[in-house]
């Protein structure tokens, strides 16, 4: 474990100006004004200091992060300010992104890992053995990590992105129930960790530099092969008491449908979810495999997948209609890789909310998909990292 806090020996007006720059990324000097309260000169003084010091540079060509126009005159961390880690973890998958604090992606890798069956123990072996190789194709080292946010595909009791976070007792992912992935993957790593519910970081992600950008009230749905949800309210998520503030995924829609995974009956996920749709159509078109695929068709005009995607659209649509109704949002963004289906989802989720939601509920509601594909869960988790260095470290 690094004992020392980021940049310890950086203090006073130009310990603002660095957390500044790591919140916002790349930044003009009148922008470093207005968020340090400091005046222009003493702004740039410091920032000529921190350039001499090798921490700060001019903002290089723009990254993969969609932060907008880079002008030549935005300035920014340098690797010598350090490197954080996210890392998503899906049912599935489990990516990796590794970012410098000029919010910069240098490296993401993917791979199928069966997360839900294979335990805690042996696939944060499998990811820290991940972060080091990503790590190392960035030219850098876990010495350089001053961050690292761990997305997981369940809820975590705990509160804000947090070290102590466990894995709520329940049969979503049950063999992770009680675990404490932060500190399980710290002790393999040695660096600071933090984790999250994976839909929390993807909604964040959204509304940071995504389809949520400008929303006063967001809910985000992932919709892959489960249907996870958030809630961003004015940039904050909100989480509730332990953890599960928009899962919408176990609203009960028929009370004497099949028994869920969470022992409910007729959950939305059993009706909407990923998996229910690849049952579905393995007797009617079995050869579309996965999610990916079964889009893929229905984009390119395959009636089955349409109707598919149409009727959980619709589903959701009705859920989302109390969640609306109850919160007022002003967008609602469809991740996860249902929400590659664009239209094809979001007209019918759309009927489905106009029989749910009442009329001046969704007056001013826009219903849009994701912007950030697959990506929006690790970029949630870089976007905690940026935040949280120096509480991590600290
Ligand atoms: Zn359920």
């Amino acid at each position: 474990m690094h004992p020392q806090r980021w940049l310890p020996d950086v203090t006073g007006p130009p310990r603002r100006l660095v957390e500044a720059l790591r919140l916002a990324g790349p930044s003009t000097r009148a922008q470093l004004v207005e968020r340090t309260g400091l005046s222009r000169a003493t702004v740039s003084g410091h920032v000529a200091e921190l350039a001499d010091r090798g921490l700060v540079g001019p903002a290089g060509p723009a990254g993969q992060l969609p932060t907008g126009g880079r002008p030549a005159h935005l300035v920014a961390l340098t690797r010598r300010a350090g490197l954080v880690v996210g890392i998503d973890l899906g049912r599935t998958h489990v990516r990796v992104a590794v970012a410098d604090l000029s919010h910069q992606v240098l490296g993401e890798h993917v791979a199928a890992l069966d997360v839900a069956d294979l335990g805690a123990a042996r696939v944060l072996d499998t990811v820290a053995g991940q972060v080091r190789a990503e790590l190392a194709r960035a030219g850098a080292g876990l010495e350089d990590v001053v961050g690292t946010v761990l997305g997981v595909p369940t809820p975590v009791l705990g509160g804000a992105a947090t070290a102590q976070g466990t894995v709520a007792q329940s049969n979503i992912l049950p063999t992770w129930s009680g675990s404490t992935p932060a500190l399980e993957l710290r002790d393999r790593l040695g660096v600071p960790v933090v984790v999250d519910n994976d839909a929390n970081l993807g909604a964040l992600a959204e509304v940071r530099w995504g389809a949520g950008a400008g929303s006063r009230a967001t809910i985000y749905l992932k919709m892959a092969t489960g249907v996870g949800g958030a809630v961003v309210l004015d940039g904050s998520l909100l989480r509730g008491t332990s953890g599960t503030a928009g899962e919408i995924g176990h609203v009960s829609l028929d009370p004497s449908g099949d028994v869920c995974r969470c022992g409910n009956r007729g959950c939305l996920e059993l009706i909407a979810g990923g998996t229910a749709l690849l049952q579905s159509i393995r007797s009617a078109a079995p050869h579309y495999g996965d999610l990916r695929a079964l889009v893929a068709g229905a984009v390119d005009g395959d009636q089955v997948c349409r109707r598919l995607i149409a009727d959980a659209g619709t589903n959701v649509g009705i859920v989302l209609g109390g969640l609306v109704n109850t919160l007022n949002p002003d967008r609602i963004v469809l991740g996860g890789e249902l929400g590659g289906a664009g239209d094809l989802l979001v007209e019918p989720l759309r009927q489905g909310l106009a029989r749910a939601a009442i009329p001046a509920a969704t007056e001013h509601l826009t219903v849009v998909p994701g912007q950030l594909g697959a990506h929006a869960e690790v970029l949630g988790a870089l976007a905690v990292a940026f935040m949280e260095a120096q509480r991590l470290t600290g």
